[in-house]
Order: C-alpha cells, then sequence, then structure tokens
C-alpha cells in the first residue's frame, strides 16, 4: 500500500474526521478495491470549515502579495517533488493510465507556479476625470472565501487552478472534491500544511455533495463559487446562488467538434485525434465528440482512426503499456453503452470496438461509429468515452453549422492546411476554445473556458485571476 494521506480533512490547519463519525469508501475503478475511507462531514463541520476560511481571509487578503507568491510556489514545489506519490494515488482512485496522472500532476503544480507569479502583478488603475481636480483610483480586492466544486476527471488539477488564482487573489479557500476522487485532492493539504500556509487559508472538505454544495451556496460568507462539473449540476448552483448573490464561475459540459477539411494533413488530424479523444479514457470535458470530415476524405480517414483505435490497449492504468483505463463507475460505463446502442439502432455502423462490457467490468473497448447523423442521441449527448463518431460534410458552411449544431461551447478542432480558411471557420464557430491543427489545447498561460450551455468565466492565464477580484473605484476630489 502506497502511504496514502491522512483520509481526513483539512480544516483550519487541522485534520478532521466528521463530527458524526460517517465515512465513505473510495473505490480503485480498475479493480473495484477500496482505497480508503474519507469523513462524510456534517453541516455543522462544512460551516465551521467556512467560519475558518472567513476568520483567516483578514489576514490572508492583507498579507503582501509577493508572500502569497511564494508560499503558492513553495506549495507548487512540494506538489512536484511528491510527483510520483500523487500520479500514482490519481490513477489508483481515477483509473488513468500512470503516465497521464504524472503529467497531471506536473500540470497542476504549474498552475500552481503561474498563479503565484500573477499574484504580484494584480495591479488597478488610475482613470482621468472630467472634473478639475478630482482623481479616480481602481483597486482590485481579494473578494473574500472563496469554494470549488471539483470533478473525478483531473482531481489535482482542477482543483490546483483553481486555488492558485484565488489564493493568489487573496481569497481563502475551501475545496470540495469529487467523492470518486478525493485522496489525491486530500494530499494538497498536506502540502498546505508543510508550506505553513496560514491556518484556515485551504480547506479540503469531503463529504454529501448536495449538503455541502447547499451549505456553500446558502452561507453570506461564501463570496465566489468555482465549478467544474456537470451542466446539470452547474444550472443548480446558478439558481442556488441567486439567494446570496454570489459570484460564479462555471466549466460545465462540451461536445467538441473536430472538423477534418479535405486540404488536412490526415496523418497530423489522426495524431491530434488520438490524443483528443482516447486520453483519459475519452473523459474530459475537451474531449472530441464529433468527427465531422469532409466526404471526399471521410472513409480514408474513418479507415486511419478506425484502425489506430484497435491499437490502443486496454487495461489498469498501473500496469506499463495501458493506452486507455477504466470508466470511473458503473454510471458512467452504462451510459456509454447506452449511446452505443442506441446510435447503432438508429443506423450507425461499428468500424472498431463496439462492444460494451458487461458489468461488472468498466472497461470500454475503444470504439469508432460511422454514419452517425445530427438526429442521433450520440450526437447531442456528451459521450464522456472512448467512442469516436464520424460524420461527413460537403461545404466549409455545413461543417460550420454541424459544429455549432449542440447546447454547449467549451472545445472545437479544426485540422487544415490552409491557415486563413481555418481561420476564418474558427472564427464562426460557436465555442470558448478553438484548436487550430491542435488538440493539445490545455495551457497555464491560455484562457480555459466555454460559451452559451459550458459555462461562464475562465480559469489559468492572465484572466483567471479576474474572477477572484472586485473592482472598488475611489472618486477623490
Ligand atoms: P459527474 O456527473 O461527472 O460526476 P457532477 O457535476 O455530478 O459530474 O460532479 C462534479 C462535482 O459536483 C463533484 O464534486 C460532485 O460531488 C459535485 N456535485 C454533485 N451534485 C452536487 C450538488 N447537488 N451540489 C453541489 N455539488 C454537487
Amino acid at each position: 500500500m502506497l502511504k496514502a494521506p491522512k483520509n481526513l480533512c483539512f480544516i483550519n490547519g487541522a485534520w478532521r474526521a466528521s463530527s458524526s463519525g460517517t465515512t465513505f469508501p473510495v473505490i480503485n475503478p480498475a479493480t473495484d478495491e477500496r482505497i480508503a475511507e474519507v469523513p462524510a462531514l456534517s453541516q455543522a463541520d462544512v460551516l465551521g470549515a467556512i467560519d475558518a476560511a472567513h476568520a483567516a481571509f483578514g489576514q490572508w487578503g492583507a498579507l503582501p502579495a509577493r508572500e502569497r507568491a511564494s508560499l503558492l510556489r513553495t506549495i507548487g514545489d512540494l506538489l512536484l517533488s511528491r510527483r510520483e506519490e500523487v500520479g500514482e494515488l490519481i490513477t489508483r482512485e481515477q483509473g488513468k493510465p500512470l503516465a497521464e496522472s504524472l503529467g497531471e500532476v506536473s500540470y497542476a503544480a504549474a498552475y500552481l507556479h503561474w498563479f503565484s507569479e500573477e499574484a504580484v502583478r494584480v495591479c488597478g488603475d488610475i482613470i482621468p476625470s472630467d472634473a478639475p481636480g478630482k482623481r479616480i483610483f481602481v483597486l482590485k480586492q481579494p473578494l473574500g472565501v472563496a469554494a470549488a466544486i471539483t470533478p473525478w476527471n483531473f482531481p489535482v488539477a482542477m482543483l490546483a487552478r483553481k486555488m492558485g488564482a484565488a489564493l493568489a487573489a487573496g481569497c481563502t479557500f475551501i475545496a470540495k472534491p469529487a467523492p470518486e476522487t478525493p485522496l489525491s485532492a486530500l494530499l494538497l493539504g498536506e502540502l498546505c500544511e508543510a508550506a505553513k500556509l496560514p491556518p484556515g487559508v485551504m480547506n479540503i472538505i469531503t463529504g454529501d455533495a448536495p449538503m455541502i454544495g447547499a451549505a456553500l451556496m446558502s452561507s453570506p460568507l461564501v463570496r465566489k463559487v468555482s465549478f467544474t462539473g456537470s451542466t446539470e449540476v452547474g444550472k443548480l448552483l446558478i439558481e442556488q446562488s441567486a439567494a446570496t448573490v454570489k459570484k460564479l464561475t462555471l466549466e460545465l459540459g462540451g461536445n467538441a467538434p473536430f472538423i477534418v477539411l479535405e486540404d488536412a494533413d490526415l496523418d497530423r488530424a489522426l495524431a491530434g485525434a488520438m490524443f483528443g479523444k482516447y486520453r483519459n479514457a475519452g473523459q474530459t470535458c475537451i474531449c472530441v465528440n464529433r468527427f465531422i470530415v469532409h466526404e471526399s476524405v471521410a472513409a480514408h480517414f474513418t479507415e486511419m482512426l478506425a484502425a489506430k483505435t484497435r491499437s490502443l490497449v486496454v487495461g489498469n492504468g498501473l500496469e506499463r503499456g495501458t493506452d486507455v483505463g477504466p470508466l470511473i463507475n458503473d454510471e458512467a460505463r452504462d451510459k456509454v453503452a447506452r449511446l452505443i446502442a442506441s446510435a447503432e439502432r438508429e443506423g450507425a455502423r461499428v468500424v472498431a470496438g463496439g462492444a460494451a462490457p458487461a458489468a461488472p467490468s468498466r472497461f470500454i473497448t475503444p470504439t469508432v461509429l460511422s454514419g452517425v447523423t445530427s438526429s442521433m442521441d450520440i450526437w447531442r449527448e456528451e459521450i464522456f468515452g472512448p467512442v469516436s463518431t464520424v460524420t461527413p460534410f460537403r461545404s466549409d458552411a455545413e461543417a460550420v453549422s454541424l459544429s455549432n449544431d449542440t447546447s454547449y461551447g467549451l472545445a472545437a478542432y479544426l485540422y487544415s492546411r490552409d491557415l486563413s480558411r481555418a481561420l476564418s471557420l474558427a472564427e464562426q464557430l460557436d465555442f470558448g476554445m478553438v484548436g487550430i491543427n491542435d488538440t493539445a489545447i490545455s495551457a497555464v498561460q491560455a484562457p480555459f473556458g466555454g460559451i452559451k450551455q459550458s459555462g461562464f468565466g475562465r480559469e489559468g492565464s492572465k484572466y483567471g485571476i479576474d474572477d477572484y477580484l472586485a473592482l472598488k473605484y475611489l472618486s477623490v476630489a
């Protein structure tokens, strides 16, 4: 057994069990093994965490930014120094191949480092006034207590991205990781403790999501909530935020198109497709959902994609050579199985894979479906599994309208050798992020986020810190 984190919550600088004594299990999705029990906090415990974060805010927000930056950098360095251990923990609780988990740890640390650098560059403005002798000063101030509700697909990186921005801005922070993957999140508490972050600045709480969500959303002390997860829960949080008028950042579902124009470099498109589709077993919100391919190259590209898809090795993420791990849980497997079956029933053709496993296996054979049309469920729903769908198009206008035929607007991809044509199409795509000849679009320097029902607000980049700041203007006569 690896050196596990303490399997307790981190509140006000101390490790806490639930005051009710209850816990819930964490399961390895590859083996079904129970790997830990973590606290199911009571509502009183959650309110205690909010009070601790609130009490810590005054001093933390007033600390010179350089000191906050230095602490964030230390936490990032500590995370990197435990990269192997955290990576293994991510694979055990989440299932992704170890190489991807190690990549996630580096990516998470990069957010802490990035925001430690941003912390010292939060600058206001002085604006000329029309009235003689008057001055207008603009200050940027931290909002107060910020809370994060994070998903299981990138348990450390999503948390680090939010925590980095919040702490850099001068907010104090409460994190509620997903119940499937609390361990790697709780481990961040150990790093904060080792870095001597002041008590109450970072709090990590686990337990019943609707109860914790409601407690955070209804508290007037929590001024900001950043959420990454399903559109369904995001909509609920918007409703719940009304009572206290909270500032929200929402990173919700996606339904990414991947357009292949007839002039694309197909080898390059294939490489991008494999990364953009099968990473994390297809369980990322920017994973390709729909390959939209010019009819003149559709058959050829589908064959290339099918051949490469058949070569993927499915297995336990801790085993060397595994390309695709298990899906996170039984519901995820059942959803993907349902989408494959309904697409087949509606006329799609299975070109690779196709056999959804019987329970209890959560390993889905990577699958390619051709002849997918816009009337199918698999076209509209976020697949969140290793299944590719291919749909042909005739004109650029049709490629754009097919791509935009979704209520989501997170990521889109476009492959072409003609950059000016690609740019013109990219401008017409209703998505927050467009990769042109690229699917590796996540980067700490770039603003991550969507439009339409994929949410609002941006994370990472020079813009990400703004979501945790309020503008205050001083009119000086
Ligand atoms: P998924 O279906 O992919 O797990 P969710 O949106 O359900 O996506 O989960 C994302 C995060 O939202 C997780 O941390 C989960 O515990 C949390 N969550 C789920 N339901 C609620 C809720 N009613 N209120 C607040 N958070 C919730």
